[in-house]
């Protein structure tokens, strides 16, 4: 291929809002333009890109044993009604607009895809026989994603690998689970994407078991914890850490202590001269379940349920919610006033009714090791000191619950081995989850089993954002020059510059080598372009192909060529036929490398 007769529209000039390295570079390179928010054209270098990866997906899926298929985009929001997922998904999920009873508002842009594919299961897959069953797609989702941000790494149209499997049982279920996790691992290392997996929240997919594949990037929404000592890895919304010990310190008495406006933690902590874990966070919760918000009826009738944390740890509301076997939303203002008495900023639970009439309590773990904690006073204005578990408020009874509700935090105790956790910011790049029958339930696919009974499905499913793979691996693989694409999905293997293209040597050269490389099989690039030496190096090293070839004037006098990684500093001077073995050896040990 030749630059003049391709389509590489490189540029320095970048909008204000790209900020994340794979944003700036993806535009600087010409790889994708922006439509709108969360929109992208992909330009033919970047789709190149995105096509190997997508080959890799597609190899590994078929490898694993899925078979492909293709669902449409638009989707009767019937299905979506059947498993209560208009409301899961929210403004996720994009309706055509349309007058009322037209097809139009019936109508839903697939932001994934487990409703179709079990209308098909609940067709097609009557008998245990035809079990198990993997079958998968690569398609384009839409999502209403209220923040797109980021360039590619989220959009609200994008392209996604998904698989769904179908199971007669647990155990089978949980053999597929490992096949796909294993070819996670494998596709994964062969795009070059350094990544780590982590154990996973369900969130409103549902289901089981999960994990999730993460690649570290600053850019990334999502926080892992790490573990430095035994690699133990968590997504923050699921990690554990070691219970905290019992503090065995002397019981004080119980102390209101005037705290005029003293609200926030840290108004608090400054105002009595105490540290955060010192203090007992008092957060009163409602159950606001189905979705269904403050409005739905019979939602203000249920029992506020107050939650502690340590002062210096966060509510972790999946666990928060498992725990409670409901759904919370923090609670008004007037539920706060009404159950505790005092404004908002004073809850205490030492000065709730004892017998826990009115409402539930959920104590985190840390909280019930404490002595001597500070917390409000359900008395507006005044917080309490010396305030004990057991002696002051319940641990046990009808009405509390003693669990771990908390966000795991960077130094806690690693919950396997004890040893020192690790945060650190990423993105997912992929999603493994058992679902179980919440879907074929919800939607009546049944089978007939060995005894002609019927039975739920058992699913799997299992997804990967494409165009997040590409960007994750040039957040992992650049510099301050460009992209260092891994060679399994560079959109050329090599490059050639021809520095002096009116010359007519270099010309010849430049072509000869080009042609003996994709003679060979090799992917490449020839600059032919009438440009400054100066300007196609920097453009070079911005597109980012791992090999680049040389070939000026100068050095054509003794015959020779040069020949660069694009990761590496030092150049080799070599004969052009030289040069064109040595390329093919460079390609083909880098492929080998990530390919195994
Ligand atoms: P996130 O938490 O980042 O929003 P998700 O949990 O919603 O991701 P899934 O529903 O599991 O993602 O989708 C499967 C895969 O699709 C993800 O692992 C990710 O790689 C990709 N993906 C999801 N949302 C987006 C998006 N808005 N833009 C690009 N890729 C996405
Ligand atoms: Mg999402």
């Amino acid at each position: 291929m030749r630059w003049s007769e391709f389509f590489i529209p490189t540029t320095k000039e970048v909008p204000k809002d790209a900020v994340v390295p794979s944003h700036v570079l993806m535009l600087r390179a010409g790889l994708i333009r922006q439509l709108a928010a969360g929109i992208y054209s992909y330009l033919p270098l970047g789709y190149r890109a995105l096509r190997k990866v997508e080959a890799i997906v597609r190899d590994e899926m078929n490898r694993a044993g899925a078979i492909e298929l293709h669902m449409p985009v638009l989707q009767p929001v019937e299905l979506w009604e059947e498993t209560g997922r208009t409301e899961a998904m929210g403004d996720v999920l994009l309706r055509l607009a349309g007058p009322k009873g037209d097809w139009r508002s019936q109508t839903v842009l697939g932001p994934t895809h487990e409703e179709p594919i079990t209308e098909i299961a609940r067709a097609y897959l009557r008998s245990y026989k035809q079990l198990p069953v993997c079958l998968y797609q690569i398609q384009v989702k839409f999502r209403g994603e209220a923040r797109p941000k980021s360039g590619v790494l989220r959009t609200r149209e994008f392209l996604m690998k998904d698989a769904y499997s179908f199971h007669d049982s647990l155990e089978c279920l949980g053999e597929e689970y490992k096949k796909m996790y294993a070819a996670y691992c494998r596709l994964f290392a062969r795009c070059g994407l350094p990544y780590v997996v982590v154990e996973a929240e369900s969130g409103p997919i549902g289901g089981d078991a999960s994990h999730e594949f993460m690649v570290q990037t600053d850019a990334g929404e999502d926080t892992l914890v790490r573990c430095g000592s035994c690699g133990y890895a968590a997504n923050t919304e699921r990690a554990e850490a070691r219970p905290v010990p019992q503090d065995e310190a002397e019981m004080q008495s119980l102390k209101d202590v005037h705290t005029p406006d003293q609200r926030t933690i840290d108004e608090v902590t400054a105002f009595l001269g105490l540290t955060p874990e010192r203090m007992i966070k008092t957060l009163v919760y409602v159950d606001g379940s189905n979705g269904q918000g403050d409005d739905a009826p019979g939602a203000g009738d249920a029992v506020p349920v107050v939650v502690l944390v340590r002062g210096d740890h966060e509510v972790n509301e999946n666990k928060l919610n498992r725990v409670a076997g409901a759904s919370l939303e923090l609670a008004d203002e007037a539920t706060i006033e009404k159950l505790t008495g005092a404004k908002v900023g004073f809850a205490g639970p030492h000065a709730l009714d004892k017998s826990g009439a009115g409402y539930r309590l959920i104590v985190d773990q840390a909280v019930a090791g404490m002595r001597n904690g500070a917390t409000g006073a359900c008395k507006t204005d005044y917080h309490a000191t010396g305030v004990n578990p057991v002696r002051d408020f319940a641990l046990t009874g009808d009405h509390v619950i003693v669990d771990d509700v908390r966000l795991v935090a960077a130094g806690d105790a690693c919950a396997k081995c004890g040893g020192a956790l690790e945060s650190e910011k990423c993105i997912e790049v992929g999603h493994v989850f058992q679902l179980g029958t919440k879907y074929s339930d919800a939607m009546k696919a049944n089978y007939l089993d060995k005894n002609g009974r019927a039975q739920p499905l058992i699913m799997g499913c299992y997804g990967i954002g494409l165009n997040r793979i590409m960007a994750a691996a040039i957040e992992s693989s650049h510099d301050d020059g460009g992209i260092i694409w891994p060679m399994t999905i560079a959109p050329f293997h090599v490059l050639i510059l021809a520095l002096d293209p009116r010359k007519e040597d270099v010309v010849a050269t430049a072509s000869k080598i080009h042609d003996e490389l994709e003679t060979a099989g090799i992917d490449v690039l020839l600059d032919d372009r009438n440009e400054r030496a100066g300007f196609k190096f920097k453009d070079a090293d911005l597109i980012g192909i791992p090999v680049r070839i040389t070939v000026g004037s100068r050095a054509l006098v003794d015959g020779m060529v040069e020949i660069k990684e694009r990761r590496a500093e030092n150049v080799e001077k070599l004969a052009p036929k030289a040069a064109v073995q040595r390329a093919r050896d460079l390609v083909a040990a880098a492929l080998k490398k990530l390919e195994q």
